[in-house]
């Protein structure tokens, strides 16, 4: 049997490079778009057997070129895009060229558009061009599956990073501020952990199975505090949730700061669910892939590691004092039969390293450029 063909762009994202270490990882030949052959994550894949890059700017003139060349040999697609460059048009041009070449099962990770739920909600204007390439795609009767992806794990940072910054305190302790209310639940996904094993079964189970349908990857479902409580007890350390505005501390791009206020807004002041009315999670994503990293797991073995990768050296420093109070140790009203734990040691004394799959800005050369962490949220 030749092996599956199956073409990804984006490559080097948190969600296409999760799902490229897995397919290859099963003997699949992944033809993966990448926009430069650099960063940590490029020369990752680079070991890997069986994935070939197809180098090129989705953003410049020559996309549908890159794109032909991208789809020709393969049968099934996982299609992520990103707010670099136009989206919907980049994401019409993805689906035009997969319905050129035949492809039989193309699954794009799309988001809500808040405006079209009728609730006085304003669009998230970097989820809303994927719900309009949604749409595209749709229209032209490409055998497709969607995927809407919850919150990752690792967009927390101690960082000055807007939304999911862990600010660290004198006292050693985390606050993160946001603006969603404190009872309302939010979708959790580790990215880089999970996106990859539910995809392959989500093409395993084909597209005849999904007939077009929405697909939720979030394998948690917590509110901010009771996230707040579970990466206390995975740190080791008091995590404090505090509802505030979002704080815009670096210079962002301008459509990231509407997309940012709009969730504020929408999200925050009006309390609209984040996938919108009618998702559910994390039922359907632990139906297709039982063994998620959750947000504990997270924090006690990997946010550390991105961490000290990032230059911060906190995690040297002991916690042995720190008894969890009962309002952090405690999930209260957990309605998602989570599995539970006890509370951990933060990991102390790390030497800097690189673990494969651990996601910093020294990962993305643009990042450090730009000073702007890509992608978060
Ligand atoms: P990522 O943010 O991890 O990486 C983006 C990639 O784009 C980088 O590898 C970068 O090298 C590459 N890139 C492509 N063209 C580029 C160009 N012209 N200039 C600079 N860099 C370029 O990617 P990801 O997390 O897999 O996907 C990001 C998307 O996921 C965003 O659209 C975001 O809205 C969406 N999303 C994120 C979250 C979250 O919680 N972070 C949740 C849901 C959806």
């Amino acid at each position: 049997m030749p092996p599956k063909v199956v073409a990804t762009i984006n490559s080097t994202g948190r969600q296409a490079a999760s799902f490229i270490r897995a397919a290859a990882a099963v003997g699949w030949h992944v033809k993966a778009q990448i926009w430069k052959r650099e960063g940590l994550v490029f020369e990752e894949l680079a070991e890997l057997p069986n994935v070939e890059f197809v180098e090129g700017d989705l953003t410049g003139p020559q996309r549908n070129q890159i794109l032909s060349n991208l789809f020709a040999g393969a049968k099934i697609a996982f299609i992520n895009t990103t707010h670099w460059g136009d989206e919907v048009a980049i994401g019409k041009a993805c689906a035009d060229a997969a319905k050129r070449a035949g492809i039989v099962h193309y699954v794009y990770s799309s988001m809500p558009d808040h405006s079209t739920f009728g609730q006085d909600w304003k669009a998230l204007p970097m989820w809303s061009s994927k719900f309009a390439v949604e749409n595209y795609v749709r229209q032209i009767g490409i055998p497709a599956t969607f995927i809407y992806t919850g919150i990752y794990n690792n967009n927390f940072s101690s960082l000055p990073y807007p939304l999911f910054r862990m600010e660290l305190q004198n006292d050693g302790s985390f606050v993160w501020q946001a603006p969603f209310h404190p009872d309302d639940p939010l979708p959790w996904l580790d990215a880089e952990h999970d996106v990859g094993p539910a995809l392959l079964q989500i093409f395993k189970m084909g597209s005849s199975h999904w007939k077009g349908q929405r697909v939720t990857l979030a394998f948690e479902k917590l509110t901010p505090l009771q996230c707040c409580a579970r990466f206390s007890r995975g740190v080791g350390r008091p995590v404090k949730y505090v509802r505030g505005p979002i704080k815009i501390a670096v210079s962002i791009p301008s459509g990231y700061r509407e997309h940012l206020e709009n969730l504020q807004e929408t999200l925050g002041d009006k309390r609209a669910p984040y996938f919108g009315p009618d998702l559910e999670y994390p039922r359907e994503g632990r139906s297709i892939w039982e063994g998620y990293r959750g947000i504990e797991e997270y924090a006690r073995e990997v946010f550390p590691i991105e961490e000290c990768n990032n230059g911060l050296r906190w995690m040297e420093e002991g916690t042995s004092s720190y008894t969890p109070s009962e309002h952090e140790g405690s999930v209260l009203g957990t309605d998602d039969g989570s599995r539970s734990s006890t509370r951990p040691t933060t990991p102390a004394g790390q030497a800097p390293l690189h673990i494969s799959g651990a996601y910093t800005p020294r990962s993305h050369p643009e990042a450090l450029q730009q000073d702007f962490f890509v992608g978060s949220c």
